[in-house]
């Protein structure tokens, strides 16, 4: 059988290149051939530095990566639908596909003990040249978008999607974004594609504030600090804003959202991890306002997310900014632990030089 190199996270911030079996479909699996495969916060918070992850955050010692996105090479018997060169991005977990949260298509909260398996955490993800995937697990990339396109939404942008969707984005609305890593920069350019005309964002790290300037996502950056609130009120006629969206997972960024959020506004919370102090009536009752968390997304948004991609002319690889080999993922992972970057991608063949 034919071997290949995969990258796996040992913990105390390595990586690890090993030969392993490259997989062949069975029953309702495809074989996909990987063109880029994005690092995701989750993987340095929970795995790279150390494996701190539980339940669904566990890692098992898998093949790396949870945002992948390639072209089918082989397909299995008992496939429906996915052939032989479709382009397809990976909903990146497996969910069992018959418990509740599964047929609403959220299989991120896959009830299943035995079934629910994330690609990257539980089984084999996209750090390595081929991934082996259920047919039921994946989105058909359209031909206008790239792959490193398509590895966004895997995760992260699907992931802001739902959140943004679950407050209703227009161009109504000036929006506060804390944390300016990958999440927060895709929240700027999906806000921007929804129509507002005010997007502010706030970060501690200078590179993540000047890409937010440069790439035209944020019309205010503001150095994370305790005055926070007052600079986004003085930004926003003295009210607030409409919408808050947070990032960070940081305490005083997330008290910020909501504090500089105006009346009746909406807050929602993407961010994982860490916690959070307000005071329920002055900072929420009084002002009628709304939080909510959002978790991942679901299958279908996933598909309608990356159709409206298409008639937004967006491109969400545009917050890649820095592509390795995968026989450079040490490099890959430790720049993405340093922050101090966009999204860093892990490519093969023609994304490699795009
Ligand atoms: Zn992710
Ligand atoms: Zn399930």
């Amino acid at each position: 059988m034919a071997t290949m190199q995969a990258a796996f996270l040992p913990g105390n911030s390595t990586t690890q290149l090993k030969d392993v079996l490259q997989p062949e479909p069975g029953h309702g699996e495809v074989l996909i051939r990987m063109k880029a495969s994005t690092i995701c916060g989750s993987d340095i918070r929970c795995i790279y530095h150390e494996h701190l992850g539980k339940g669904p955050e566990g890692y098992q010692g898998v093949v790396a990566g949870h945002e992948p996105c390639g072209q089918i090479e082989s397909v299995g018997p008992g496939c429906r639908r996915f052939k032989v060169g479709d382009r397809v991005i990976v909903y990146h977990i497996s969910g069992c596909g018959v418990c509740n949260d599964c047929r609403r298509g959220y299989m991120i909260s896959c009830t299943s003990t035995q079934y629910r398996r994330a690609y990257g955490w539980q089984r084999d993800g996209g750090m390595a040249p081929y991934l082996l995937a259920e047919e039921k697990d994946l989105v058909l990339l359209p031909e206008e978008l790239s792959y490193a396109d398509g590895a966004q939404v895997a995760c992260g942008f699907g992931t802001v999607y739902e959140g943004l969707e679950k407050i209703g984005i227009s161009g109504n609305d000036a929006v506060l974004i804390t944390g300016l890593g990958p999440v927060g920069l895709a929240t700027g350019m999906l806000c921007r594609a929804m129509g507002s005309k005010n997007i502010i964002g706030i970060d501690v790290v200078p590179e993540r504030m000047k890409l937010a300037t440069d790439l035209g996502l944020c019309d205010h950056t503001l150095a994370s600090g305790p005055d926070n609130v007052a600079q986004v009120r003085a930004l926003t006629g003295g009210e607030g804003v409409e919408r808050a969206v947070d990032c960070s997972a940081h305490p005083a960024a997330r008290a910020t959202a909501i504090r500089a959020t105006r009346k009746w506004g909406k807050i929602v919370l993407l961010g994982e991890g860490g916690s959070v102090e307000f005071n329920p009536s002055s900072d929420m009752i009084h002002d009628q306002k709304t939080l909510y968390g959002s978790w991942v997304t679901s299958i279908w948004k996933m598909e309608e997310l990356v159709e409206r991609l298409v008639r937004w002319n967006i491109h969400p690889a545009d917050l890649i900014t820095h592509r390795f080999r995968l026989d450079q993922v040490a490099d890959a992972y430790a720049l993405m632990a340093s922050g101090k970057c966009g999204k860093v991608a892990v490519c093969f063949d023609e994304e490699l030089t795009a």
